[in-house]
């Protein structure tokens, strides 16, 4: 028993040193949980106290594979023993497959490769600036509680009030207008506007999806008005809801989807499994706008990042996991129902498609009272006691984004660390 005592106090002394080092040395942009994560293998971590936790967040829609892929290990020890980085002044075997693999599943045009989803969303204003620059136009309209990003284009962009705050003055060109509201959409264009951007289902804004009406309306105010539409895929895309895109998920039959297509598409989270890297993909005919000179980046779809992605693609096709995706999917929402049939009085509702699932909690829970901090960063801790990781998402969504090839098993784990919790809140 001593023995004991004595690892538990060793232990979390390393947890202390390691967020003393954040403390002392690292920006304090993040409200960090006092978790500190060692090493990962499949849908579970570990931290530096040993302890598992599931992991129902993959790393905010990133890890599409889970931590660790054996192949994806394999796949990067070779490439970069192989070729790392050789920059954009060059060609490289792989760069021109990614895009490809990506126009194949998107339609035709090209692709742009970056390191980010702010980055990715960046080149697609700049493509529609270039657009509308000889006729000046060059304002893009955005939705209400979107969220596209962090650099001072993005945050410009993005329609939440708390991430322009301090930063001002904004970048000009950027309007925002109610989601879902193809009305406020149309009435908002001016003769300076260029583009409108969504994003399918809206992640940080607490998991809310289009419309199917909302898309093809949008599609076809674009066409009248000669807009770009650009969709931002960032967080719904990359088969989190079953399909390549979340447009065709949102819009189901083949008929609408063809009659739907966005002019652009900005990639990044799950399409590197946790290899910074971002896309955009950019619709014939525009496909040669941005020209010789006219943008750039130093590690955009370097060598060893194409060979991730392609990797990722290639396993995500060969194990159907664009079906597990639909079929866990469906589990985890069934599942999740019974959840809110059971505890009315904690569990608004649910969410979202595929693996993008927010569940919505009563943003006033008495027994939560007591802490003044939102139900959603409360919830998660409280996970976090029982052995999960989720995502927080404004003060009352948590939300679940884990790897498409999680089993069956580890979703009726979930559920029932999230039954365990529940209950105990409610007794
Ligand atoms: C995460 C996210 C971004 C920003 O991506 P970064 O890689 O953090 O720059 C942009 N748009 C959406 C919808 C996102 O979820």
């Amino acid at each position: 028993m001593n023995h004991n005592k004595t690892i538990s106090a060793s232990i979390s002394e390393t947890n202390h040193a390691v967020q003393s080092l954040f403390n002392d040395y690292v920006v304090p942009t993040y409200g960090r949980f006092p978790l500190t994560i060692e090493r990962g293998e499949g849908s579970q971590v570990w931290d530096v106290d040993g302890r598992r936790y599931l992991d129902m967040g993959g790393g905010i829609a990133v890890n599409a594979l889970g931590h660790s892929h054996p192949e994806l290990v394999e796949t990067i020890s070779n490439q970069a023993a192989t070729l790392i980085h050789c920059c954009n002044l060059y060609h490289q075997p792989l760069q021109g497959q990614l895009a490809r693999a990506l126009v194949d599943r998107i339609g035709s045009g090209k692709c742009f490769f970056a390191n980010s989803g702010a980055e990715a969303n960046e080149g697609m204003f700049k493509l529609a600036r270039k657009y509308g620059h000889e006729e000046g136009r060059y304002e893009i309209l955005t939705c209400m509680q979107s969220f596209h990003g962090r650099t001072m284009a993005c945050i410009a962009a993005t329609g939440q009030e708390k991430v322009k705050q301090g930063f001002s003055p904004m970048m000009p060109g950027f309007r925002h207008v109610p989601f879902n509201n193809l009305e406020a959409m149309e009435k908002a264009i001016s003769p300076s506007t260029v583009a409108i951007m969504i994003e399918g289902i809206q992640g940080e804004g607490g998991i809310c999806s289009a419309d199917p009406s909302y898309l093809i309306g949008l599609r076809s105010l674009c066409d009248k008005h000669r807009l770009l539409l650009l969709w931002d895929g960032v967080q719904c895309g990359h088969y989190r809801t079953g399909a390549f895109q979340s447009y065709s998920s949102i819009l189901g039959d083949e008929e609408n989807e063809s009659a739907f297509l966005p002019d652009a598409i900005s990639m990044a989270k799950s399409i590197g499994g946790g290899f910074p890297f971002g896309a955009f993909w950019v619709r014939e005919p525009y496909q040669d706008i941005l020209g010789p000179g006219t943008h750039g980046t130093t590690f955009g779809g370097n060598p060893l990042g194409c060979s991730i992605a392609l990797k990722i693609l290639e396993i995500i096709e060969r194990d159907q996991l664009e079906q597990n995706v639909v079929e866990m999917g469906c589990l985890l929402a069934n599942k999740l129902k019974g959840l809110v049939e059971k505890y009315p009085g904690l569990i608004q509702g649910i969410r979202g498609m595929g693996l993008m699932i927010g569940i919505v909690f009563h943003p006033e829970i008495s027994a939560l009272a007591d802490d003044p901090r939102p139900v959603s960063l409360q919830m998660v801790e409280r996970l976090h006691a029982r052995g999960m990781l989720t995502i927080p998402s404004g003060i009352q969504v948590v939300r679940f984004l884990p790897a498409l090839n999680i089993t069956s098993s580890e979703v009726k784990e979930a559920i029932s660390i999230l039954n365990d919790t529940l209950e105990s809140i409610e007794s």
